[in-house]
């Protein structure tokens, strides 16, 4: 069963010799020294025994026992306490990750019952914790400053996570035109004592390579440090976000069987709404520790870049960046699809062509090497209309409402559907709360012009009589707090400054 005692050390995705550390330096860490990306160094197994045993806990449960497999310098009651406090009732209001039929061949797991009603809760609850936790097993007496890019939900999640945490500071950067307005007025208004917002002029990508730039900078590192400051991400970049995203895949097999959907055993396929890479990459750790899984789709929006190198082996960036009514996944460098790499080719070939990534911006992968990838991974996307008509078709055919994120998800499950029959269910990972984008899924359902601001939301309510979550609404007479936009060039002065390190 469980190997109890076995220690689980983790590496950076470039380094073929580097040194490997424990859990807690990696989630203190977030990015490897090198600029690489922390793995663990080998993925735990579950038998058809331990699926059985995981599917009678509750999800505080199921979640603990997958951590401590992966974070094994953790005590099994630590995360069991921290998962029970992160996936409370009171937090996650109908269940932290519960599964729903849409059609006959898809079922939707809703991971957006949680404090701000997108996905990204399911990690950001836990991880400060983890962190917290991480600071003390590290001795560090300095202050961690989390710093995040955004392209919209991680944001507002991350503040609300990390909100007055003890020994713990976060600066939240968005691209001040690339998110809603829902998306803008859940960071703007953030409460407590140790946050910051600032919009940039820019996109996602150059809040990102910002906030890479800055991670990277030794000299930047060494100010912050007189001032007794070190930089730690909450990006999905950081293991401490990606391991609790497992957990929901194993748990929603458990569900799956256990609601007659999928006999025991048999495999369900996966489809995942895509932007870093993140969300499927833990699916695909969930297909690795043995969860049968069979296909793991991939959607995205007309940022397509995902598609193509799934269909031909090449990553090009170099294209028009789309802003789509899924902000979210706006996304043209895919950070965690390093990870998969890693696993796949090693660490040599993945340093290598992150090294082309950044330089020229495009590499392609041999043929042998991308089979593997394509034997597992499947790729499609879906345009702003099509995203609408995904929208319009699961509510009006089905009456199940969805946003636009779990839209692009959705069709990319209807046209593998269409293109290979209904072998499996399909479980697609349901990203968001469709009020966090009401007016975009308003008028996706009627074909119709949305009303503005909270009226988007009411008219939605009214229209599908399903609740408007509360964190949701009230948003307007919320006082504004975080008002500054500044160019993405400013990042680094911007974070010397709010470290009081200038
Ligand atoms: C972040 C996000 C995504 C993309 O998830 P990745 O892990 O970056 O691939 C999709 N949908 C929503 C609503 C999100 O917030």
């Amino acid at each position: 069963m469980y190997k109890t005692g076995n220690v689980m050390k983790y590496k950076s995705t470039r380094s073929t010799n580097g040194e490997a550390v424990s859990a807690a330096v990696a989630i203190k860490n977030g990015l490897a020294p090198d600029g690489g990306l922390y793995m663990p160094e080998s993925i735990p197994t579950l038998s058809a025994g331990d699926l059985a045993e995981l599917a009678g806990m509750s999800y505080p449960e199921r979640a603990a026992r997958i951590l401590s497999l992966y974070l094994t310098d953790y005590t099994e009651e630590e995360l069991l306490a921290d998962c029970r406090a992160a996936y409370a009732e009171s937090r996650f209001p109908g269940g932290a990750a519960p599964v729903r039929p849409i059609d006959g061949d898809v079922y939707s797991l809703e991971l957006w019952h949680g404090p701000t009603s997108a996905f990204k809760d399911m990690a950001l609850q836990i991880m400060p914790r983890l962190l917290s936790r991480a600071l003390k097993k590290t001795g560090e007496d300095r202050t961690a400053l989390i710093l995040v890019a955004t392209s919209g939900d991680t944001g507002k999640a991350a503040l609300e996570g990390y909100r007055d945490v003890d020994g713990v500071k976060i600066l939240v950067f968005y691209p001040t035109d690339g998110v809603s307005r829902i998306q803008k007025l859940q960071m703007t208004t953030q409460e407590g004592k140790n946050v910051g917002v600032r919009g940039i002029y820019g996109n996602f990508d150059d809040a990102q390579s910002g906030v890479k730039r800055i991670f990277s900078d030794a000299a930047m590192a060494e100010k912050l440090n007189a001032s007794g400051v070190f930089l730690s991400s909450a990006n999905s970049i950081n293991w401490g976000r990606l391991a609790p995203q497992i957990a929901y895949y194993v748990s929603a097999y458990c569900d799956m069987v256990a609601a007659g959907h999928v006999a025991e055993g048999a495999p369900i396929d996966v489809a995942v709404p895509t932007g870093n890479f993140g969300n499927i990459f833990a699916a695909y750790l969930a297909r690795l520790m043995g969860v049968p899984i069979g296909r793991l789709i991939c959607a995205s929006n007309s940022n397509n870049v995902l598609t193509e190198f799934l269909e031909t082996g090449t990553y090009d960036r170099n294209r028009t960046f789309h802003m789509t009514v899924s902000p979210s996944m706006d996304i043209l460098i895919s950070s965690n699809l390093e990870r998969l790499l890693y696993l796949v080719l090693g660490a040599e070939k993945t340093a290598d062509y992150m090294k082309k990534l950044s330089e020229i911006g495009v590499y392609s992968l041999a043929e042998e090497d991308m089979a593997e990838i394509k034997k597992i991974f499947v790729g499609y996307s879906c345009d702003e209309a099509e995203t609408a008509e995904n929208i319009r078709t699961a509510f009006t055919r089905y009456g199940y409402l969805i946003d636009t994120h779990t839209a692009v998800g959705y069709g990319a499950a209807r046209k593998h559907l269409a293109a290979f029959g209904a072998k499996r269910p399909i479980v697609l990972a349901s990203t968001a709360s469709p009020y966090k984008f009401a007016p975009a899924v308003y008028s996706a359902v009627k074909e119709a012009e949305a009303p503005e601001g909270t009226e988007a939301l009411l008219a939605l309510e009214k229209l599908s009589s399903v609740k408007i979550p509360a964190p949701l609404s009230g948003l307007d007479e919320k006082p504004i707090l975080h008002a500054e936009t500044i160019e993405h060039t400013a990042m680094p002065e911007a974070v010397l400054a709010f470290a009081g390190a200038n």
